[in-house]
């Protein structure tokens, strides 16, 4: 059963954040729905920290390798603050390095185009 939950979305510094639902992938990391310059949806699915609204992913992928992502990075403690995250060379590494999660992220074709398997 997917667990939703409601995420206050940093998508630029200039704007205040937007209310968004999005789904529980792991404790303090949520999918939701990307969106574009006109704060539109994208067709696309971006990884956030949910406490700040931190978007994970550089750029859109699928539903499914958002979630494959977020399994990848749940031996991460994500339910600290973000202050505390980002000067933590464990998840520098893991958001930026050449780790699986970023893998995945990276051979995402698109989330009209990448290859899901039935029953995802
Ligand atoms: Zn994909």
């Amino acid at each position: 059963m997917t667990t939703l939950t409601e995420v206050a979305l940093v998508v630029r510094a200039d704007r205040p954040p937007l209310r968004v639902i999005g789904e529980q992938a792991a404790p303090g990391l949520a999918v939701v729905a990307a969106l574009d310059a006109d704060d539109r949806y994208s067709g696309g699915w971006w990884l956030v920290h949910q406490a700040s609204g931190w978007v994970l992913t550089s750029g859109a992928t699928c539903a499914h390798c958002a979630r494959r992502a977020a399994a990848e990075l749940a031996a991460i403690d994500w339910t600290r603050p973000v202050g505390e995250l980002t000067g933590d060379i464990w998840v520098q590494v893991a958001v930026t390095g050449n780790t699986p999660a970023r893998a995945i992220l990276r051979s995402c074709a698109s989330a009209y185009t990448c290859e899901i398997p039935e029953g995802c």
